[in-house]
């Protein structure tokens, strides 16, 4: 394909907004330049005023497949993320079967993502009990870093991982220089007030949450930052759902310590007070917090305390979210978002000041630079991939089953009115998403360094 120039007058990089044109050929951005710089052979796409943004970057999706394929799968995640407006996701390894937690799973996960991609993807490797001899396999195998858990994960497949594995895991991830993706919630805490709750009302939300403590988030954070400053890895906190330990987390900063964090459009857009009894889908762990703590979590990434926004995009059957029985013990916890996140973030962040750079940095440019492939992923900049949003910010929508595209609709934001729209997704320069439609064949792949 020859030299083609995307226009707009919002294009989004990460100087600003402003008018110009990405000039892509084949796969890649050759130059950004301003409107009269556009070379006069070239094809030539012009959004007028709808804003050209980066391809989003996803660091935290579970897509299932192999092995729960009927939770979701790589076809349907990455339709989802497409209509979403993301172009790369990285996966997590659980949910999948076998989990990721050696090269014979990531060569499985390989094999089933073949043909079956709309976006580009890779993997993250698990941190399990007992896995230590794979942690140096998996990083030349070319997962992007690894993932462990402190609490129990809701499945059997994958451990969650006590001090003492920590200790015997951390020394080998330093080595590889790749982060360490922490599900930062300990088990005391929860199981003491799940105890302490048996007999409780489990149809309603609060239960739930009062059985997930700020206190479970706030010990584990204290933890990983005491072993990250003993052995030295790459510290990453995923989904921070309490605001009382951004003051332990800006203090680890100021300390220089190698830790980053991310939060979740969930935690940023529902609260507590208004999640109805029996709602399951709003279960995800950590829980959804007060109307208050959400307040605090954007005083965070306004602050840069947290680096990113991500979706955990974690599906299940509708089952398995046991509506008819409102039991919010048994349901399984997870929220399925890719392709309402830039809509739910954009409605929140655009009434608090924020802008698009803003939105880019979020859900881009920063999770591109925890997966490693910023230098390809994440913005509009000369030698990046030509992957591309066409956003409407100021078109507004209801959210349907029709706009979801993963596997299952369900969703907490079914019903909802939201601000800004998708209009099309370009990966690598090719169409593959616009006004609700599909286009071409499945051309995604792994990203590899
Ligand atoms: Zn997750």
């Amino acid at each position: 394909m020859g030299l083609q120039a995307f226009v707009s007058r919002r294009l989004v990089t990460s100087e600003g907004v402003r008018s110009g044109a990405v000039l892509a050929e084949d796969d890649q951005i050759r130059a950004v330049v301003a409107p009269a710089s556009i070379p006069s052979n070239c094809a030539v796409e012009d959004f007028g005023n709808a804003a050209l943004l980066p391809g989003l970057v996803d660091s935290h999706v579970h897509i299932n497949e192999p092995g729960r394929t009927e939770w979701e799968g790589f076809r349907t995640a990455t339709r989802a993320a497409a209509a979403g407006g993301y172009t790369m996701l990285v996966d997590m390894p659980l949910n999948c079967v076998p989990a990721t937690t050696n090269v014979s799973a990531l060569t499985a996960k390989r094999t089933a993502a073949r043909d079956q991609c709309w976006v580009d993807w890779a993997s993250w490797g698990g941190v399990v009990q007992g896995n230590q001899s794979e942690i140096a396999a998996l990083a030349t195998a070319g997962v992007l870093g690894f993932k462990c858990f402190l609490v129990h994960p809701g499945i059997e497949e994958f451990t969650m991982v006590r001090e003492s594995d920590l200790r015997a895991a951390l020394p080998l991830v330093a080595q590889t220089g790749l982060p360490l993706l922490v599900h930062a919630e300990l088990p005391g805490p929860v199981n003491a007030a799940t105890e302490r709750l048996r007999n409780a009302d489990w149809s309603r939300y609060s239960t739930y949450l009062e059985s997930r403590p700020d206190e479970a988030e706030l010990q584990a954070i204290r933890m990983m930052l005491s072993l990250c400053r003993e052995y030295g890895f790459r510290l990453h906190i995923v989904h921070l759902a309490t605001a009382k330990a951004l003051e332990d987390l800006k203090a680890a900063r100021k300390e220089g310590l190698p830790v980053t964090v991310e939060t979740c459009p969930h935690y940023l857009h529902l609260e507590a007070e208004k999640v109805g009894d029996g709602e399951t889908q709003c279960k995800c762990a950590p829980p959804i917090r007060g109307h208050k703590n959400r307040e605090l979590l954007w005083q965070g990434l306004r602050e840069g305390m947290i680096d990113f926004v991500v979706t955990d995009h974690s599906p299940c059957p509708p089952a398995m979210k046991r509506f008819g029985a409102a039991n919010f013990l048994d349901a399984w916890g997870g929220i399925a978002s890719l392709s309402m996140a830039l809509a739910v973030m954009w409605t929140e962040a655009s009434q608090r000041g924020f802008t698009l750079p803003d939105v880019a940095r979020w859900m881009s440019e920063k999770p591109a630079q925890l997966a490693g492939c910023e230098a390809r992923k994440g913005r509009l900049a000369e030698g990046c991939d030509a992957d591309m949003v066409v956003f409407d910010p100021e078109a507004e929508f209801t959210v349907t089953e029709a706009r979801l595209h993963h596997r299952h609709p369900i969703s907490p934001y079914l019903g909802q009115k939201l601000r800004g729209v998708v209009k099309r997704t370009y990966l690598r320069g090719k169409l593959v998403f616009q006004d609700g439609t599909f286009f071409g064949e499945p051309l995604g792949r792994e990203f590899r360094q």
